[in-house]
């Protein structure tokens, strides 16, 4: 189901790469060419206009997902089930890094950041990342995506640092089943730290939930019952296939109909959001603080409201969390002059950005598990 708003009008016509936010600038956009070089061009010297990155589906993508190191001290079963194994001597960006990165983005319209990883909360500058970024005025949003781990003693601090929405990922609320499935004994804590949360006063609390055949999927009423007492949304998210966990997925993938029916069937309402809201679906009802959100990558019509674009904690550009590559961007993170040749280089990116992921035709592109390049 989509809602279409005031913005779509924004939509229609958009030809793709990066336009100026008016209406028949971009002829060749319009014609359905592609015309990488010229919009490039435009958007780059336009430092004044009113810029976004946009596809040749008309898609607009004001949100930046950035994985600020691709190391975590979990080992869930479905990404790193082994744990984290160095493979690579590449140091993640920089501050002075991000710093570049996420001038030009803005500069390109992005004003919604999400910290990713791995884990980013191990990165020792941490703070400093989220206070250079919350810094910058053209950021709205700054969230991160944490497995809780430091969340009870760090909630307030991250709160007051700048981040302003905040996901913790909870696979089940049973302690035994949070142990098998993450390799850790810290469910009570990173409950406690969902408290902390709450009280700290982000603008949202998300629980991200992934649906495990036989493993979780038993736990939906609790789940609701959380969504009940507290003002949290608990997001489901169907398992993804990866390059390294085909028989996992093959086992315990689960889609996320039957539990979308159920909530009909209850009276939960499916709550209205812009086009370009991004993927998911949510879902809220008169008698619960907290709402239900819904990610079914593999439903059909799942890419068509796309608004992200990822960066790897290494710098690379992944137009797809599925994607068939990288398109380096550190080379250009290393002067402030060199923003300018960054901004033509993701402008110029977009044209390829292709309308949907593989994943039903069990191609899910070059990424090895989510942790590397942010989930
Ligand atoms: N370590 C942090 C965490 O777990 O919240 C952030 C990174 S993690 C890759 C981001 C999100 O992706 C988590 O909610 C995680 O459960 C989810 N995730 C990881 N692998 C997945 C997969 N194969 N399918 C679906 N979700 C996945
Ligand atoms: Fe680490 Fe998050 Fe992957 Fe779990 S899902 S192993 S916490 S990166």
């Amino acid at each position: 189901m989509k809602y279409i708003d005031s913005n779509s009008q924004n939509i229609k016509g958009h030809g793709g790469g990066c336009a100026l936010g008016l209406k028949g600038q971009n002829k060749a956009g319009a014609q359905g060419n592609i015309g990488v070089e010229t919009r490039a061009d435009i958007s780059a010297s336009s430092s004044n206009s009113t810029i976004s990155l946009s596809d040749r589906f008309g898609r607009n993508f004001p949100y930046l997902r950035l994985s600020i190191t691709d190391i975590c001290n979990f080992s869930c079963d479905y990404c790193l089930p082994d744990g984290y194994k160095k493979c690579n001597k590449i140091s993640p960006l920089s501050l002075n890094e991000i710093r570049r990165l996420i001038d030009v983005f803005t500069k390109l319209g992005v004003n919604k950041v999400r910290l990713s990883g791995g884990e980013p909360t191990l990165r020792k500058d941490f703070i400093a990342i989220v206070k250079m970024i919350a810094n910058n005025p053209a950021i709205k949003t700054l969230a991160l995506t944490t497995n809780g781990y430091k969340l009870a003693q760090n909630a307030e601090k991250w709160r007051r640092a700048g981040i302003t929405n905040i996901n913790i990922s909870i696979d089940s609320l049973n302690e035994q089943r949070f142990f098998a499935i993450t390799g850790h004994n810290r469910l009570k804590e990173v409950l406690l730290g969902v408290e902390k949360a709450i009280k700290a006063g982000f603008n949202r609390v998300k629980i991200n939930v992934v649906l495990l055949q036989n493993i979780n999927d038993g736990e939906f009423t609790d789940f609701l019952a959380l969504a009940k007492e507290k003002p949290v949304t608990i997001r489901f998210i169907e398992l993804m296939q990866t390059g390294e966990n085909l028989a996992y997925f093959k086992k315990f993938h689960i889609s996320s109909r039957e539990i979308k029916e159920q909530l009909i069937a209850t009276n939960w309402i499916i709550k209205k959001r812009p086009f370009n809201a991004g993927p998911a679906q949510e879902f809220i009802h008169a008698d619960y603080k907290g709402s239900i959100g819904i990610i079914a990558p593999y439903g059909k019509d799942f890419c068509k409201s796309c608004n992200r674009l990822r960066v790897s904690a290494k710098g690379d550009l992944h137009l797809c969390l599925f994607g068939k590559k990288g398109i380096a961007l550190r080379h250009l993170l290393q002067d402030d002059e060199q923003k300018e040749q960054l901004s033509k280089l993701i402008c110029s990116q977009l044209a390829f950005k292709c309308s949907s992921h593989f994943l039903a035709f069990g191609d899910s592109g070059i990424t090895p598990h989510l942790a590397s390049i942010g989930g």
